[in-house]
């Protein structure tokens, strides 16, 4: 798949347009079933993608937003999503008239790529259970759960990947993932 995708991009990353392309890049919730789902990407670039505050580096995107490609204008509108309170991101979104289904796309692949995650760095998943890591007083009510508390079949708050619900106490309360860890 990676050397249909160099022909497409002329050998070079589909972000950056620099680097040579390294990587088959999937965007998601789309398979890798077909080519158009697919961003040939560069080391680097696949690096930065993991990476929280690169607002620097993916002025690159300024490019790639044009290239014809929907997958790479999927791609790259996510990557600004990341970063719309700058100026540079807002104004690239105002500029670009992105089709419905790109947009669409880019953003139903944030929500899935937003990961749970406890306060030592473990993945959460709906139906775990976890331990809270410190007293919570459980609002509404004047219940304080203490540290040590085991918390059974949370479940994950989709728009949000700080908080999961859990039941204490017989009521169902969002906790926030950084004072949980996973119990398995
Ligand atoms: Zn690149």
């Amino acid at each position: 798949m990676l050397e249909k995708l160099k022909e497409r991009s002329g050998g070079l990353c589909e972000l950056c347009s620099k680097n040579e392309a390294t990587e088959a890049y999937v965007v998601s919730p789309k398979k890798d079933d077909a080519l158009e789902n697919q961003v040939a990407l560069c080391g680097t670039c696949l690096q930065n993608l993991a990476a929280t505050d690169q607002s620097f580096y993916w002025r690159v995107i300024e490019g790639s937003i044009w290239n014809p490609e929907p997958s790479v204008q999927a791609l790259s509108y996510r990557i600004l999503q990341n970063y719309k309170e700058e100026d540079w991101a807002s104004g690239v979104l105002s500029m670009v008239d992105l089709d419905e289904d790109v947009i669409q796309w880019a953003l139903s692949g944030l929500e899935t790529a937003a990961v749970h995650i406890d306060a030592f760095g473990n993945v959460l998943e709906a139906g775990d259970t976890v331990v809270l890591t410190q007293a919570l007083d459980v609002k509404g009510t004047n219940f304080s759960a203490p540290k040590g508390t085991v918390v059974k079949k949370i479940r994950l708050v989709h728009d949000n990947h700080e908080q999961i619900e859990g039941k204490i106490n017989e009521q169902m309360i969002v906790i926030l993932t950084k004072y949980v860890k996973k119990n398995n």
